[in-house]
């Protein structure tokens, strides 16, 4: 569907504000909506240094058309009474499809000079989840988690056992190198030159750019569902798998509480749990899904040294999207149809 044409369906008059923050947007509802029952969607293009000064006027307006397109192309699918993991996915593969995004195409390149992807989905009626790691020729790695989740027995797939199967799936497959672009190219060199220069390791160089896109939505079921899509780390090795394909760590749903999709240092976010710790302050701590986020995104996260952000999404339709890094690239439609996209703090 063209962009054109869903803005068309959505009734909604865009201007594409040079500012930080569209707010006040709202995505007018056609009549039928008004009884429908509440629809939200959230989404993520990654966390990390991300300043105005980091980028141009002409970036800054491509990140923000790209997240409204993908923001568009998932909300309407929640307008037409879809489940929410085909707006999930629909979501997340215009941002896989995109070389602005460390994910499908752009994703980042390994200390080898290949891409090794990850990515998981989670639906929160019956828990049900699917994930790849390190896989390298899945033009899809979202759709492939979501046949995972669908279409396997397991949990979570891996190498070339998972490329196997999204072919047997009917996926795509495509050449490594489809993932190239310049601008990730250039990033390993660097990410090399220091890693070599001091022998440190990936861990303790902190420069890595993030990227990584995920989606949480409510579906007009009442479903939540999460999804994350990531190339991971510049320059990782040893068949390195970070918390994206991890659930409860980069994606985690409970139609009872909430879901979420993390992006940042995914050391980290594997050891604090962190997509299925906000949902559990939830459910134990009856903290509300704004208070269960900023606990641990700004306190136990940065407490642990942990960098990055979360987007998540709760049974009301609340929204959060909070992050410790200096930006993250973000976008939402709430309950009332109120689009907000924003960059930097
Ligand atoms: N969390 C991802 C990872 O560690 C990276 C990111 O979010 O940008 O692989």
């Amino acid at each position: 569907m063209s962009r054109i044409v869903l803005l068309r369906l959505l009734g909604l008059h865009l201007a594409l504000a040079s500012t930080s923050l569209i707010a006040d947007t709202s995505v007018a509802k056609n009549s039928s909506t008004h009884s429908s029952p509440p629809i939200a969607i959230a989404i993520h293009g990654g966390a990390g240094t991300i300043t105005k000064a980091n980028l141009t006027a002409e970036q800054d307006q491509a990140y923000r058309a790209k997240l409204q397109e993908a923001l568009l192309v998932g909300y309407a699918i929640l307008q037409a009474g879809h489940d929410g993991q085909d707006a999930v996915i629909s979501a997340i593969q215009v941002m896989e499809q995109s070389p602005l995004f460390n994910a499908g195409i752009g994703a980042v390149y390994t200390y080898a000079g290949e891409h090794e992807l990850d990515a998981s989905i989670m639906h929160g009626a019956l828990r049900q989840a699917g994930a790849v790691a390190g896989v390298k020729t899945i033009a899809s790695p979202i759709a492939a988690a979501q046949a995972v989740m669908n279409h396997s027995p397991h949990v979570m797939l891996s190498g070339v056992g998972a490329e196997t199967f999204a072919q047997e799936q009917g996926l795509s497959s495509v050449p490594n190198s489809t993932f190239n672009t310049e601008r990730r190219y250039n990033a390993l060199q660097k990410a090399k030159s220091v890693i070599d220069a001091k022998q440190t390791d990936l861990l303790q160089y902190q420069d890595y750019k993030y990227g990584t896109v995920g989606a949480v939505v409510l579906d007009q079921q009442g479903n939540l569902v999460a999804g994350t899509s990531t190339g991971g780390m510049t320059a990782k090795r040893y068949g390195r798998i970070g918390d994206s394909p991890v659930i409860g760590s980069g994606t985690f749903a409970d139609n009872s509480s909430c879901a979420v999709s993390s992006t940042g240092h995914g050391e980290y976010f594997i050891r604090y749990q962190v997509a299925a710790d906000i949902c559990a302050r939830m459910t134990y701590q009856g903290l509300s899904l704004e208070q269960a986020a900023q606990k641990v995104v700004n306190e136990v996260l940065v407490e642990a040294d942990g960098s990055g952000g979360v987007i998540a999404i709760d049974h009301a339709g609340n929204i959060a999207m909070p992050f410790n890094t200096e930006g993250m690239y973000r976008a939402s439609i709430d309950v009332h149809g109120k689009m907000t996209i924003a960059i930097y703090k």
